[in-house]
């Protein structure tokens, strides 16, 4: 038996259904690797009896006889989701403490799948950011290079597959915060489809944009979870009327045309011009075009396509998340969550002082910015016109799936960034985003997947976006490039 924590989560779950090990020794192992890694700061907290109580829970299923991929499988949960059993935070000191009455319905639904929490894992506050260095309890180090981000918001979920620390984590993306990351630390994320998980007690940033999705080593990791997460939940007003898919079966689904060697034949990827300016780093466009040369190589077409107003996305995310999270963020008033101000004249006060020590200073801009575009008098210039244009940008995406199944590109411009290097200049973290927001913003699923290593070693994604409901090719492509290659099975050195 390999070492424990170098398994991913289908390795894990075949092993522990062959009874070659439990859920106990693995949790176990898994929990004694957090501890011995604490100074990346991936984990915000664990629970020892929790997590055996559930190995053992999983372990008595195994031993009466049922048999499902997850079961007994550890994870961890980025701290937005909230949890009955753990602390929830989502990287705030205004949460700090707090410990809600009832289970994410993610949660719940990889609870019910036999799969064995960890723990909570850091990620920027209020998932606002770009780089993990936004959490109010620690900056997140990237296990390729600690004097490196992981990316964000989901820094910790990314950090945490990557160091082998946990087979798997959730993630949530609002403008990028699951595929970033996993570019950015050599692992394999997915954003659904916007409603296809639903978003029940996941502590809202943009809800029109919000999605939760999978972070793993590979695509077929990847779609394991996917199969439990998704489907449909009354209790998330947006949450789609879709059946529940059979996302990790159809992996290996051969697609009508394919041969052998030819996995791909038949498939359009469109190449946005836009995806690859000028200002593109030069070690993540060579890595993106080996990685689009192996495609090919596997029976896949490149075609050009355009997405004229990719530019424009960051304008007009950086209007709508604001005043999305202007709104949602009202809700830490001192009365209800968390943090309440310990000195105050009157309840005005009391509002003004706790929100004044609760939030950082990313939040605080956010909720400034949202608030003056929401304004009388400027809601016309700024929110009615970045509306506008999130129409236009999805219908720009629907033009170019006139020519093409999927599009790929690059995730980010550079590979991670230094800590430190973009921390006093938010815009030039924005600017960033700029590959990830257009999906985001057309409510398409996208992923991310290790395509190569650029400067330093440092790795590089591939960013693949699909149709509406179009997971299945996403992570099918996903699958055939990683049974071709093995940058997804690579480990920062000494992990
Ligand atoms: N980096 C983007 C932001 O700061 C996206 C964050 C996210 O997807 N949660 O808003």
């Amino acid at each position: 038996m390999k070492d424990l924590h170098t398994l991913g989560v289908a390795e894990l779950g075949r092993a522990l259904d062959a009874g070659q090990v439990s859920s106990t020794e693995v949790t176990k192992h898994l929990l004694a690797r957090v501890a011995s890694h604490e100074h990346l700061g991936a984990f915000l907290c664990t629970d020892t009896d929790l997590a055996l109580e559930q190995a053992a829970a999983a372990d008595a299923r195994i031993a009466a006889g049922e048999r499902s991929p997850l079961l007994g499988v550890p994870l961890a949960h980025k701290d937005i989701f909230v949890t009955e059993g753990l602390p929830t935070t989502a990287g705030s000191r205004m949460l700090a403490g707090y410990r809600s009455p009832f289970d994410a319905t993610v949660v719940r639904q990889l609870g019910d799948a036999g799969m064995v929490t960890l723990g909570k894992l850091n990620c920027d506050e209020f998932a606002m950011g770009s780089g993990n260095e936004n959490s109010a309890f620690a900056p997140v180090k990237n296990p390729w290079d600690t004097s490196r981000v992981p990316g964000g918001s989901s820094g910790g979920s990314a950090a945490a597959v990557a160091a082998r620390l946990v087979p798997a984590a959730t993630g949530t993306d609002t403008g990028g915060s699951i595929r970033q990351p996993a570019s950015f630390t050599g692992i394999t994320g997915i954003k659904p489809t916007y409603g296809r998980v639903s978003r029940y007690g996941m502590i809202a940033f943009a809800s029109s944009l919000d999605q939760a999705g999978p972070m793993a080593r590979s695509a077929e990791d990847c779609a394991l979870l996917l199969d439990a997460m998704s489907g449909f939940d009354p209790r998330d007003s947006t949450s789609a009327e879709q059946a529940r898919p059979a996302f990790a079966k159809a992996l290996a689904a051969p697609r009508d045309g394919a041969t052998a060697g030819q996995p791909l034949k038949g498939l359009r990827i469109g190449l946005p011009a836009e995806f690859f300016p000028a200002a593109l780093a030069a070690d993540v466009n060579g890595a993106v075009r080996a990685a689009l040369a192996e495609l090919e190589k596997l029976g896949a077409t490149l075609v050009d396509v355009s997405l004229p107003r990719t530019e424009l996305s960051i304008p007009v995310y950086y209007i709508i998340a604001p005043a999305e999270a202007s709104s949602n963020l009202s809700r830490f008033d001192g009365v209800r969550y968390g943090h309440r101000a310990r000195q105050y004249t009157d309840l005005i006060d009391m509002y003004k002082k706790t929100r004044a020590e609760g939030f950082g200073d990313e939040v605080k801009r956010r909720i400034m910015i949202g608030t003056y575009v929401l304004s009388h008098g400027y809601y016309d210039a700024y929110y009615l016109q970045a509306q506008k244009l999130r129409r236009m940008i999805a219908d720009d995406f629907q033009a170019c799936f006139q020519q093409c199944d999927l599009i790929a590109g690059p995730v980010a411009p550079t590979v991670a960034w230094k800590l430190g290097e973009k921390s006093a200049d938010p815009v030039a973290t924005y600017l960033a985003d700029i590959f990830t927001l257009p999906a985001s913003l057309a409510g398409l699923p996208g992923m991310s997947l290790p395509a190569g290593q650029g400067e330093s070693g440092m790795p590089v994604g591939l960013q693949l976006i699909g149709n509406y409901f179009q997971e299945g090719a996403l992570l099918h492509a996903a699958h055939a490039f990683q049974q071709a290659t093995d940058w997804h099975a690579r480990t920062p050195t000494g992990y």
